[in-house]
This record gives C-alpha cells, structure tokens and sequence, in this order.
C-alpha cells in the first residue's frame, strides 16, 4: 500500500484548520507508526553532562548566557553519576542513554575526555547519542572512533524564525554541522521546538528542512517555558493536544520510517491523551530533560502498557 504524502500546502491546511482532521490523519499516522515501528516505545534517559554558563543566547533556554533560571551549573558531571545512568539504560532495557553537554564549542581536550567516557559506557552495549555544539571534524572522529553511535543537533525551528530565538549563531551553521557529521558516517537525530511564537507556516518549513538532512530520529519538543529565561511568559494556549497531535502526526507521515521522539512538554501537552501520543510517536524520554524533572521510569512503563504498547529492548 501506497504511503501517503503530503506537501507543505497540505501540511499547512492541517495545522490551521479544524481539530476534526485527526479523525482521519491519527489513522493514517498509526498505520505507517505500527508498519515501521511495531508496538514499541523507545525510551531514551538523558544526561546532562555539562550544565550551564553557555555563551550563546538561545531564548528557550535555562543554560543559556541570558538565563538566570536558578539551575545547577557544572563543568563535568561526575563519572558515578553518568555511569550511573548508562547501567540503568542496560539494566531496565531501555533504548538509548543520551547525554547533552551546554556550550557551543569545545576544546579537543574536552572532546578527548569525553572520548574516553563513551568508550567505558559503550563495554555495556548501550545505544549512545550525544546532543552537543558544533564539532570539528577532527573531533566528530574522536568520538565516532570511541564508539558514539548518534549525534543530535537540532534544527530547532525555521530558517526564517531562528534569528528570533537566538543571534549568537546562525542557523546556517547548524545545517553545515549536521552535514558534516552525516558525512563522516554519525546517526542524525535532529528536530526542534514547538512553541517559540512560530507560526504554522514556520512548523512545516522545520520538518521540510529536515527532509534535507535526512535524520534518523526527530525529536520534537513543545516548550516549557522556563522562569528566568527570555520565553519565561510566552502564551503557550496554541499548544493544545490536537495541536501537538497534528505536528507529531505531520513528522510521522513526511518521515513514516524516522524515530518520532515526543520529547519535551509530553508530561504537560499529552496528558489524558497518552494512547493518542503512542499511536503517532515511538519514542520518548523518561526521567526529566536537560534542566526540566519529567516522569519516572516506573510510570512511564506503566503508562506504555497501560495504552497497549511495549518499551523493552531485548539484549
Ligand atoms: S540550547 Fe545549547 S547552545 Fe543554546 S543556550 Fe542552551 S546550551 Fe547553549
């Protein structure tokens, strides 16, 4: 059977119009969902390795350089706390341990500690993905050669909005980054934000960019506006569920066999509509975000069940 395909004046009409067009689009989302990813939710647990005092001015976040969101700031988060986290992700069978680091870029000495803190976690098999700056090649290679299996960066919204949510980099140079890295052979996951005070038309132009990149996972997140930040009162009343249902529902048809990671705000913008979520989505976090607390594993596995769906890797 033919997948569907929608083009972005289609995908437009979906964001804009009526809530109704769920009954048919939460569907079609399922079917290409239950084709390509079975059953399965995959949960990720997310490291914050490095904490804060970033130099750039991203107006989302709490580690950014105009933040004064009272978070905890450190340089290197310890070796029993990372390792730690990566045990729990063989331990509970869960799909991946990614690890985030604050900051823009990095010296290749960081880069070589870093290096050698995925080699250790990778004798334990886990699945690692690492959400970091802008890397040179030399050092994309370091960590390639010590075992990292994915790297995110994220597009986090349109060309044409990004210079409204941050101006110490462009997003020119983010695509260049995902580029390079795709180049030397890296697992992408990119996605973005929802809820920045875009508009409809800025949510489809993201996922068409990211039909360029060609990720293999696209997180979405839809914001949390966080006190001290920039976006700290931003009206977030747009973000309804069928809102967010829809933007889930339009990544999973544009990228039927991508990994749809429903990733920040799925604990605010989802709940009571969890089945609606797992019917669309086949990836998530657990255990909180960068700087954000979130569900815990216990009731993020009863809530998979509960909706009829599995989250264990076997092995
Ligand atoms: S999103 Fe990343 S680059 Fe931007 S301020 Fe936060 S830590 Fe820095």
């Amino acid at each position: 059977m033919e997948n569907l395909i929608l083009n972005r004046a289609e995908c437009l009409r979906i964001l804009n119009g009526d809530d109704d067009i769920l009954e048919s689009l939460l569907p079609e989302a399922y079917k290409l969902r239950t084709r390509y990813k079975g059953n399965r939710v995959s949960i990720q647990l997310l490291t914050n390795v490095r904490s804060g005092n970033c130099t750039q001015n991203c107006a989302y976040c709490a580690q950014s350089k105009d933040s004064q969101a009272p978070i905890e700031k450190y340089r290197e988060i310890s070796d029993k706390t990372l390792y730690g986290h990566n045990d729990m992700v063989k331990e509970f069978h869960l799909a991946r341990h990614c690890i985030g680091l604050s900051g823009i870029r990095f010296a290749d000495s960081d880069i070589e500690k870093l290096a050698a803190r995925i080699r250790k976690m990778k004798e334990k098999e886990t699945q690692i993905c690492c959400s970091i700056g802008f890397l040179t090649e030399k050092q994309a290679l370091l960590l390639k050669d010590a075992g990292l299996d994915r790297i995110n960066h994220n597009l986090n919204s349109s060309r044409n909005f990004y210079p409204n949510i941050c101006t110490t980099h462009t997003y020119q140079e983010r695509i260049d980054n995902l580029k390079m890295l795709k180049g030397l052979g890296f697992e992408i996951c990119s996605g973005g934000i929802v809820g920045l005070g875009e508009s409809a038309e800025d949510v489809v132009d993201m996922l068409f960019e990211l039909k360029e990149i060609g990720p293999n996972s696209i997180p979405i997140n839809f914001l949390l506006p966080i006190e001290g930040t920039r976006l700290a009162q931003k009206d977030i009343s747009k973000l309804t569920s069928a809102y967010c249902l829809k933007v889930l529902c339009l990544a999973r048809i544009l990228f039927p066999e991508v990994d749809i990671r429903c990733a920040a705000g799925r604990e605010v913008y989802f709940k009571g509509h969890e089945k609606e979520l797992f019917m669309v989505a086949d990836s998530i976090f657990a255990s909180g975000y960068l700087t954000e607390s979130g569900q815990g594993l216990e009731e993020t596995f009863r809530q998979i069940e509960q909706a009829g769906f599995t989250w264990r890797i076997e092995g």
